[in-house]
């Protein structure tokens, strides 16, 4: 007799039960499955049937290719797959399904019938198995297609069956990918019912603005967007909700609908700095890398990717966002003043002028970051030295005469004369060559980003005790990456400790910012030092960037926010100072002209 256990090999059908664990969590994990096999077998409509949410029964039929009666028991072997054979189809993988484990794992928890026919001259195949047991195939009438009825899931593994929630809870996820798949797929018609309710019924439409606005009867006006960097490209739909509550994305990635929490907050932040009127919004965004560039291989239901640069294709998606954002806020066509073009027509600020000005405030050692009223009382921060420097102020006397005869009025800030604040939100100036708009959150956001990117950098963070902690309710991963964040949050002026295995504790925080901002920040941080996860190279600095840039975002002054002439003042002067008052940290356009030979032409003077 021996103490030492003995190594044996698993039996098929104990694998399938254990695979079933990773590929198959909910009434939505079956739905997706047998959906993606729906398209893949290239199907024309995709019918979908669940009964108690889904934990009584799903059911999905089409009208794809099917299966003859061979191919219909062999699919139900593990491992057995049509759609890719060697080991190079795995990087440029067509399909949504490859790995043949899905029919297995879930006939291995569930009462399962498949019914499929290749060829209706040659008859359909009814193939019956329970707990991952064929008990029948036989002969069977059919149209072409297939159908899986998936019934009782999870009747086999208790312990599984316990974690499901509501049938409303588990309908709402199964409905949530019915939309990916809808969205991805517009050519292609779908049903949804709960038992005898009709929640999904879309026509096969040519675009995807359409097939939204099938899906949502509440979007009366869809905005299409788009972006492209190299061979990325993102097109986007945005679709105000006129309501409240979070927004809601669609994110898919080569024609694949995922999950990606770092998209998601990239998409909410650009939403939030726009200010009110994306309460309740649908996005969806449809992001195109080469193949290469994405691994889908990473998530046993394949629910999840890894972009190999992510850092870009963040950068991509929010620009691309904040390009729906503006053309469903509407817009003029205005240019963007790019980086380092010259602001003509306006004095040398070193010369004089707003340039003494602004040395002024230095000499005087005011910060010119946080030490006026728009930005809260606190004054930390040396002089802003040589900032101005970089930029490129070049006085120019001859620009062009326009046929009018208006003349701008005499220039008193750095960007030309101030007219004013406009809607609360944008500061309004005129210069030389037309009219000056800049947005004031971005502005300050560009602001702030400068300064707290100084402080990680290594300057000394003011930091404010709570006189209450405020606690946070993490998972379990979030709470065990807070050790390795701890650091950079400490050089931002933010405290925080483990209270427990799914709590974190903040015991104090940078005196600008409010509790509920910190919050925010620390989950942004979290989320992007979980997802960083076995990626340490950069891995700090992607983090400090993270937290720059979620800081700046919530920290900064909003849309709708009444400024005073000096505020407003203050405000350019302090984004002058900026490395690049230009351009946001995203690459957002931050001053735009709106030139005077455009206004001239579209008023019928040229
Ligand atoms: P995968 O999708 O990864 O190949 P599955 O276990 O989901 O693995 O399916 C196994 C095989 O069964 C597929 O490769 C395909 O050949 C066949 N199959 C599954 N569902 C359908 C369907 N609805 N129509 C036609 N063939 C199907
Ligand atoms: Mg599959």
């Amino acid at each position: 007799m021996s103490l030492v256990p003995r190594i044996h090999v698993l039996s098929d059908g104990l694998i399938n039960r254990i695979a079933a664990g990773e590929v198959v969590e909910r009434p939505a994990s079956v739905v997706k499955e047998l959906v993606e096999n729906s398209l893949d077998a290239e199907a024309t409509k995709i019918e979908v049937d669940l009964v108690n949410g889904g934990r009584s029964r799903v059911r999905v039929s089409d009208d794809g290719c099917g299966m003859d009666a061979d191919d219909a028991v062999l699919a139900l072997e593990r491992h057995a797959t049509s759609k890719i054979s060697t080991a190079d189809e795995l990087d440029h993988i067509a399909t949504l399904g490859f790995r043949g484990e899905a029919l297995p794992s879930i006939a291995a928890v569930s009462r399962f019938v498949l019914v499929t026919c290749a060829d209706p001259a040659q008859g359909g195949v009814r193939v019956t198995v329970e707990g991952g047991r064929i008990l029948a195939a036989d002969g069977a009438a059919r149209a072409r297609g297939t159908t899986v009825e998936v019934g009782d899931l999870f009747f086999n593994t208790p312990a599984r069956r316990k974690f499901l929630r509501s049938p409303e809870t588990e309908l709402r996820h199964a409905q949530e990918i019915l939309w990916g798949a809808a969205l991805a797929r517009p050519d292609v018609s779908f049903v949804l019912r709960h038992g005898s309710r009709t929640l999904i019924d879309t026509p096969a439409v040519v675009d995807a603005s359409q097939r939204l606005k099938d899906l949502w009867h509440k979007a009366d006006r869809v905005v299409a967007f788009g972006a492209t960097a190299g061979e990325a490209e993102v097109r986007g739909l945005l679709a105000p909700g006129g309501g409240s509550g979070r927004p809601a994305l669609t994110l898919l990635v080569n024609g694949r609908a995922v999950r990606d929490r770092l998209v998601v907050g990239a998409v909410l932040r650009v939403l939030r700095s726009a200010g009110a009127g994306f309460g309740g919004a649908r996005v969806v965004v449809d992001l195109r890398l080469p193949p290469g560039e994405v691994d889908v291989n990473v998530h046993p239901a394949k629910a999840e990717v890894r972009f190999s640069r992510s850092g870009s294709v963040f950068a991509l998606i929010e620009r691309a966002m904040r390009e729906g954002v503006a053309a469903s806020q509407g817009r003029v066509e205005v240019r963007a003043l790019e980086d380092g073009a010259p602001l003509r027509g306006v004095a040398d600020p070193r010369a004089g002028g707003y340039g003494e000005m602004i040395r002024n405030r230095q000499a005087r050692g005011g910060g010119a970051l946080f030490d006026h009223p728009a930005y809260g009382e606190v004054s930390i921060e040396g002089p802003v030295d040589d900032h101005t420097a970089g930029t490129t102020w070049r006085p120019e006397k001859d620009h062009p005469r326009v046929r009018s005869g208006a003349r701008a009025g005499a220039p008193d800030t750095p960007f030309g004369r101030l007219i004013g604040q406009y809607r609360n939100s944008f500061l309004l100036l005129e210069d030389d060559h037309g009219l000056v708009i800049v947005d004031q959150h971005v502005a300050h956001e560009r602001v702030l980003f400068d300064q707290i990117r100084r402080r990680l950098a290594g300057g000394e963070a003011p930091s404010q005790g709570l006189l209450a902690p405020c606690l946070i309710e993490v998972d379990e991963a979030h709470a065990a990456a807070l050790p390795g964040v701890e650091n950079i949050l400490r050089k931002v002026g933010i405290e925080a400790e483990l209270f427990g295995p799914e709590t974190i504790r903040v015991l104090a925080v940078p005196p600008e910012f409010d509790e509920e901002a910190v919050k925010e920040v620390v989950e942004g941080v979290l989320d992007r030092a979980t997802a960083l996860d076995g990626v340490p190279e950069n891995a700090s600095q992607e983090l400090e960037e993270e937290l720059a840039a979620s800081l700046s975002c919530r920290g900064a002054i909003k849309v709708n926010h009444r400024l005073t002439v000096d505020e407003q003042r203050a405000l350019l002067d302090d984004l002058l100072a900026t490395d690049n008052p230009y351009r946001c940290p995203h690459g957002r356009p931050i001053v735009l002209r709106l030139s005077q030979e455009e206004m001239e032409r579209r008023l019928g003077r040229r």
